[in-house]
């Protein structure tokens, strides 16, 4: 029972991943300011109101409405800070402090209960529109305290007058679809979310081996190797070519090599582990970055990759397991390389090692 019920929590999705809150956040950062800028203006400008309802009442509520401007406090937090959760609380701290405000200022015009009760529903549409840069659930929460709080200070005897029944029939209802709508969009968002995080991984990744494709591995290239420039450290670059993969197409077919390509990509990216990248940037041809790696480390990486390839073994339903080897060319940066120069020298080195017999490490 516990359990089912834990699955329909989660299946409701309320509790949004921290990365999507983030991602949020960036997203809707500069509109939720704005909204903001613009709720701290109309919260003063709609001193027009309280004169139009009681113009002497309304002599005493223009200092009060100008405590509206306190909103302008999370306009410029919103656009300085970048954690949506502290955000988020201090959002909804600010706007009870305003709605404080506005019971105080109802109070102060004759027949201001009566006539002010349409003002609460300014607040119902905030949280849904303005809110959107913040978790859901505190958004959910949000309107809920947003829409119980002024029963709850008029029942603890702040303010005389409240009209409990007409305001529970007014903003209850509104506190409900302003709930949903909250949810609906925060929901449509997570689905966007989901899918340009698949999108990016399918840019970045080689269908046939898994491994990164050449696009990722050229942009990470080139950032590996500016931090490596401006760390002072060295950049080991690897390209690894299988040999007389053409033979082995020829004889065995294309399906078995593309189970050697699967195979030597899995091996690759086991033995380099955590130590660098590996990617797909060719038809049989890998390339290897090793960020801090000097050419020491980098030819004992190689060496140890090419070993490995030759050891082996790609097993065939009708025939003896198939063996094959790799050629690595290799380059390691220094402070003056480029990304372009760099690739020439790992692949003059990768030529090298073809010209004298395969199977082997070579550098320039
Ligand atoms: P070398 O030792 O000089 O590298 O010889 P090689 O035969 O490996 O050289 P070459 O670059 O001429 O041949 C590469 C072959 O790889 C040609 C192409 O048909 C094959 N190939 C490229 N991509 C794929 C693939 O995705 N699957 C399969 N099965 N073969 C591929
Ligand atoms: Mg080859
Ligand atoms: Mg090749």
């Amino acid at each position: 029972m516990i359990a089912l019920l834990k699955k329909w929590w989660h299946s409701l999705g309320v509790m949004e991943p921290k990365a999507l809150v983030y991602k949020k956040f960036k997203d809707h950062r500069l509109f939720t300011a704005n909204v903001f800028l613009f709720g701290a203006f109309l919260g003063v400008i709609l001193w027009i109101w309280d004169y139009i309802t009681d113009p002497v009442g309304a002599q005493e509520t223009v200092l009060l409405r100008s405590f509206f401007l306190i909103l302008l406090v999370e306009y410029l937090m919103v656009r300085r800070w970048k954690n949506p959760y502290i955000l988020g609380w201090m959002a909804l701290a600010l706007v009870l402090l305003t709605l404080m405000d506005y019971l105080v200022i109802l109070t102060h015009l004759e027949g201001g209960m009566v006539y002010g009760i349409a003002g609460f529903m300014f607040y119902m549409l905030l949280p849904p529109i303005a809110f959107q840069a913040f978790p859901l659930w505190l958004n959910i929460l949000g309107i809920i305290i947003i829409a119980a709080f002024p029963q709850l200070f008029a029942e603890a005897g702040f303010v005389d007058g409240f009209q409990q029944a007409n305001y529970a029939v007014l903003i209850w209802p509104a506190a409900s679809i302003a709930i949903l709508i909250q949810y609906f969009y925060a929901r449509s968002y997570h689905h966007r979310y989901e899918m340009e995080k698949a999108l990016e991984h399918l840019s970045y990744t080689d269908m046939l081996s898994g491994l990164y494709n050449r696009r990722y591995f050229m942009e990470t290239f080139h950032n590996l190797l500016e931090h490596a420039k401006v760390s002072g450290s060295s950049l080991g670059l690897l390209i690894a070519d299988i040999d007389r993969f053409k033979l082995i197409n020829d004889r065995y077919g294309h399906p078995v090599g593309d189970e050697v390509i699967r195979s030597l990509s899995a091996l690759l990216a086991r033995e380099v582990g955590a130590a660098g990248i590996v990617a797909r940037i060719g038809g049989e041809e890998f390339g290897i970055l090793l960020p801090d790696t000097d050419m020491e480390a980098s030819s004992k990486i190689a060496e140890q990759l090419r070993l490995a390839t030759a050891q082996m073994r790609i097993d065939l339903q009708y025939e003896e397991p198939l063996a094959f080897t790799i050629s690595i060319g290799m380059a390691v940066s220094d402070n003056k390389s480029d990304v372009a120069a760099l690739f020439k020298k790992a692949d003059q080195a990768l030529y090298k090692a073809k010209q004298s017999g395969r199977n082997r490490v070579c550098s320039t």
